[in-house]
């Protein structure tokens, strides 16, 4: 199978070829650790999620590196340490900070079905030379300033655009265009309005490190060099983020990287995602309808942000709505309900259909056409055609299709008497994406005691089905297998009127009945809560 990945840079679709034929080296700009993500910062999380998936799948899993950075050293950062942390040192106040927002991240993307990278350097790590030789920020501006391409000037370390001939050549802005924009906002110091800082004074207030330029911190750009060059080398494969990554940050890190290590590229495929609009705005917080992951999250499976995400190219733009959420939850429940209890099974099936259509140009849109093909099949196929469709699914990183309930919409109750149980749907909403999401104990104990307070708790079933039920759920299941098993006591004593009788006692309180054979050859019933 031939891979086409699209490169900004050569403004192509190029046939891929990694640099070593059996290893794959990608990079990918992560998030700046000092809030809650947001759901655009989620989609190229996501998008190139699926590209790792793919490449494990056509090199094999050991042969690709991933790596998306953490940026841990920002002026946001700092902000949101001294209002959040008044009393602490800035160091200790920034740890907490970073280390706390860090791991919403994480968890957050899990819950949307991504694997994690093969590594996730942070910043800081990476400021000054390490103790295992690894690239680092300070020897990379030592060795710009070495070969004439950086200046110290006003206390700051800057990259001299114009010793660069091709600087600008990612984003097509020439040097006189921006000299020319850039007219009132030139810096007296800098040698050209382009030029960008690698190193920057500190004050006792910031958080700096010993340099050869005094103590200071790095500019953003440089991080990304440094912390490429440290897992993959001076060149590797494929470098991405978002389209708004393009200028400045990706073309001054090409800019650096090149001419740190005297190379003609830094990376071989330069990939961008689209962006996410909601309702049809650009997302910002004076508009209100800035929505984080977690936002999303507290009430919809992550399957579901998934497969919105991906019913778009990644290179257009997408618009988030309502209505886009309910079409995916729809569509997903109806998969699931074909799937359940087979996705887990154990399938052989290399999913060659969705990797297909992800070859070109990592295709989702044409990806998710494929998976309704194969849905299509399943439903009117046996257990092979639903292996193919499942592990389809599982390529593309969907991971609840064996609980269809978590996808459902409304609620059902059994034996509440006369409680309105559609009062209960918000509440019955948010633990259906608790337990999707794999929420902690907490979050899930916190709803519950909603019900709990009312005399009503929730069952769950298999399939991920949530039924509220009239108190104790030990209670109720001990009434439900007493009449399971009185009935069937009954239908072996052939007394079909009474378990006749049962089994419609049963249906009134909103359990359905399998009657079967157990291994013995013995009848044997299960039971379900009707839908
Ligand atoms: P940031 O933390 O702002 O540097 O962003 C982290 C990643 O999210 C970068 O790859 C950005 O390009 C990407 N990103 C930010 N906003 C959006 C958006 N609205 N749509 C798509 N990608 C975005
Ligand atoms: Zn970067």
């Amino acid at each position: 199978m031939e891979l086409r990945l699209y490169d900004t840079l050569t403004r192509e679709k190029r046939l891929f070829a990694p640099l070593d034929r059996n290893h794959v080296r990608m990079y990918v700009c992560g998030p700046t650790v000092y809030d809650f993500a947001h759901i655009g910062n989620a989609r190229p999380v996501i998008v190139f999620d699926v590209l790792f998936r793919l490449l494990r799948h056509l090199y094999g899993a050991d042969h690709v590196t991933y790596i998306r950075n953490i940026t841990d050293v920002d002026d946001k950062i700092n902000d949101r340490a001294v209002r959040d942390f008044p009393g602490l040192p800035l160091n200790e106040a920034i740890r907490k900070v970073t280390e706390k927002t860090a791991a919403q991240f994480h968890a957050d993307v899990a819950a949307l079905g991504c694997r994690t990278p093969s590594y996730e350097p942070r910043a800081t790590d990476f400021v000054l030379p390490r103790a295992d030789g690894k690239a680092d920020m300070v020897t990379l501006i030592k060795q710009l300033i070495a070969r004439g391409h950086a200046y110290e000037a006003n206390g700051e370390v800057l990259f001299d655009t114009q010793s660069m001939p091709d600087y600008g050549a990612l984003s097509g802005r020439k040097l006189e265009e921006q000299r020319a924009g850039a007219r009132v906002a030139v810096d007296a110091h800098k040698k050209n309005a382009a030029d960008f800082v690698l190193w920057k004074q500190s004050s006792a207030a910031e958080p700096g490190w010993e340099s050869p330029w005094g103590r200071g911190r790095p500019g953003w750009h440089i991080e990304c060099s440094a912390m490429s060059a440290a897992y993959l080398g001076d060149v590797f494969d494929i470098h991405g983020g978002g389209l708004d990554l393009i200028f400045p940050h990706h073309e001054n890190e090409i800019a650096q990287s090149r001419c740190a290590h005297g190379t003609k590229t830094m990376a071989n495929y330069w990939m961008h995602n689209g962006f996410l609009e909601v309702e049809g705005q650009k997302m910002s917080k004076s508009l209100g309808n800035f929505v984080t992951i977690r936002d999303l999250l507290d009430v919809i499976p992550g399957d579901v942000v998934r497969l919105q995400m991906l019913m778009t190219h990644y290179r257009r733009p997408i618009d988030w709505t309502e209505r886009s959420t309910s079409l995916a939850t729809s569509e997903l429940e109806e998969w699931a309900e074909s799937l359940h209890s087979h996705f887990n099974f154990p399938n052989e099936h290399k999913p060659a259909e969705v990797a297909e259509a992800l070859s070109d140009d990592l295709n989702t849109s044409a990806a998710i056409a494929v998976l309704r093909e194969l849905h299509v099949a399943a439903k009117k196929g046996g257990l092979k055609e639903k292996l193919v469709f499942s592990s389809n699914c599982k390529l593309l990183g969907f991971k609840s299709l064996h609980k269809p309930g978590l996808f459902r919409f409304g609620v059902s109750g059994m034996n509440v008497g006369d409680v309105a149980i559609g009062t209960y749907e918000p509440l019955i909403k948010k633990l259906r994406a608790a337990i999707a999401n794999d929420a902690p104990n907490d979050v899930r104990a916190a709803i519950l005691s909603k019900f709990q307070k009312d005399g009503l708790t929730v069952q769950e079933s298999n399939n991920g089905d949530l039924t509220i039920v009239r108190g104790n759920e030990a209670d109720a299941n001990r009434k439900i297998q007493e009449l399971v098993d009185a009935r069937l006591a009954a239908r072996n004593a052939k007394n079909f009127k009474e378990s006749d009788r049962i089994r419609d006692e049963l249906a009134a309180l909103g359990i359905v009945l399998k009657d079967g054979k157990d291994a013995n050859g013995k009848l044997s019933t299960t039971w379900e809560v009707a839908r």
